[in-house]
């Protein structure tokens, strides 16, 4: 395995050190502290930073033990790779498929089959001369069912590491580093996974990849994300918390909110010594998937609820911070955390929406849908300030769960000439295009 390190190294890739395997099959053993319990057994960093740890200098790295471990090159600008990850067993393979008949046939790059049933695409990272992206763009980790995206923080296990199957990863023959180059990604790609930075993860844009909110190069990104920087985005509160946590798990029974954060604080209390700083960020994770639009100081009760009863557990001689730095921690870990899961945000907006009092706007209108439509826009509304919100019709249909997007994009129509909704940006309906931008105009 340290061969295959430094050849990597060699190619100027950096590498990292992943964590093994003890068992493979069906019920796999990482060799990570979490043992069969892992969920990404075999597959992630040994090092505290992960893909950041990532380096050609291996000189530097005389500790990390390949022997017993995997291999993982890192993505993006400190490689000047990037990744095309497609899993089959998540329907990567109609979604790249799909993905090739709109954007143009990827190019024959170095391949590798993963020990898993699926492969990794090795592209060259579309950056400028200095390897960079512009300014304000990123690029997506997902593209749809299936296929990722790793670039920048990212890595993925490299061949010859051994996968929870129980096979190893391989170079496809013809594909490997020295018989391809890394390809230019064609141009439909380059623009289907550029997305603007508001937000590390496409899954809180409101936009899919195929119909992106950030068309490259212009520079007039609308996605709804929380941006700190700008001061008319209003942001999380007690109020919005106390609206989304009341309405978030109305349809889940298992768990009310105090409960649900209590479970989370639960889970997340340190075991040992050292280990008080992941899991206060792990706790903040919880907590942000689940309330979005929240602010990490609703949670300022419950942070300090879970450093009382870490210090209960470990006693205050291993925990080693005081309750402020502990809470300076998790206030940090929150604006760290970028990964939302699907839509988030927008779900905990039609939450709210659920359960709201129909606004008078709304009164002509029979069909519950368009109803919850119309709540849905102030919602949007009220996230965005003064600011339109940009919804398009592939967005509707997913929040209102309804399959027909002309009946959106119709339902949208009306609500316009109807003087409830403005329609400030007539979105490009094309793969690649802007969402339409709306300003509700109701009470
Ligand atoms: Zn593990």
């Amino acid at each position: 395995m340290e061969g295959w390190a430094e050849f990597y190294a060699a190619q100027g890739l950096p590498v990292v050190t992943v964590w093994g395997l003890y068992k493979t099959g069906e019920n796999p053993v990482c060799r990570c502290i979490l043992r069969e319990k892992c969920r990404d057994a075999g597959k992630h960093p040994r090092t505290s930073h992960g893909a950041n740890d990532g380096t050609t200098d291996l000189a530097k790295r005389r500790r990390w033990k390949w022997e017993s471990g995997n291999i993982g090159i890192c993505t993006g600008e400190a490689s000047g790779v990037l990744v095309i990850d497609v899993d089959p067993r998540s329907g990567g393979r109609e979604t790249i498929e799909e993905l090739q008949r709109q954007l143009g046939k990827l190019p024959a790059g170095p391949l590798v089959a993963t020990g898993g049933g699926g492969w990794h695409g090795y592209m060259r990272y579309p950056g400028g001369a200095d390897g960079k992206l512009e300014p304000g763009i990123e690029i997506r980790s997902e593209l749809g069912p299936g296929v990722q995206i790793k670039a920048n923080g990212g890595m993925v296990v490299a061949p010859p590491s051994l996968h929870k199957s129980g096979k190893r990863y391989v170079w496809a023959r013809d594909r490997d580093l020295e018989s391809v180059e890394f390809p230019a990604l064609p141009d439909g790609w380059v623009e289907a996974i550029f997305k603007c930075g508001c937000d590390e993860n496409s899954n809180s844009c409101y936009t899919d990849p195929l119909n992106p909110c950030y068309t490259y190069p212009t520079t007039n990104p609308t996605c709804y994300t929380e941006d700190p920087e700008d001061p008319e985005e209003p942001r999380g509160s007690m109020d919005t918390l106390a609206a989304v946590a009341a309405t978030t798990f109305a349809d889940q029974s298992v768990v009310g909110n105090a409960s649900f954060i209590d479970h989370c604080i639960a889970e997340t209390l340190p075991r040992f010594q050292g280990e008080r700083h992941a899991q206060i960020f792990q706790l903040a994770r919880l907590l942000k998937a689940r309330f979005p639009a929240a602010a990490p100081t609703d949670f300022r009760e419950d942070v300090m609820a879970w450093y009382g009863q870490a210090i209960g557990r470990l006693g205050v001689d291993k925990i080693r911070a005081d309750a402020t730095e502990n809470w300076g921690d998790f206030c940090e870990g929150w604006g760290k955390i970028k990964y939302l899961g699907k839509d988030a945000l927008p779900r905990a907006l039609l939450a709210r929406a659920q359960t709201a009092p129909d606004p008078a706007a709304a009164a002509g209108y029979s069909d519950p849908k368009v109803k919850l439509l119309i709540r849905l826009c102030k919602e949007l509304q009220t996230h965005r300030g003064n600011k339109p919100f940009p919804l398009s019709t592939r967005m509707a249909c997913r929040l209102l769960g309804i399959k027909d997007r002309m009946r959106a994009h119709r339902w949208l129509t009306a609500l316009v000439a109807d003087g409830v909704l403005e329609c400030t940006f007539r979105g490009d309906r094309v793969p690649g295009g802007r969402a339409s931008e709306f300003k509700y105009l109701g009470d």
